[in-house]
């Protein structure tokens, strides 16, 4: 597990998907068609990494 990649979530306010990675997010925004993604800085939320809920793919 490397901590690195958990910097950075992205999370989808129109149905509550978060993901991991930029790949995912402009996956979910063409597949979907969702726009209200917001980005999460995670070092300034160090202890809510697992509580977020964060699925590594
Ligand atoms: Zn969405």
């Amino acid at each position: 597990m490397n901590r690195e990649d958990l910097k950075v979530i992205w999370f989808c306010r129109e149905c509550g998907t978060s993901f991991v990675f930029r790949s995912d997010v402009e996956d979910h925004e063409e597949n979907e068609g969702h726009s209200k993604i917001s980005k999460y800085d995670l070092s300034s939320y160090t202890d809510m990494g697992v509580d977020i809920g964060v699925e590594r793919i």
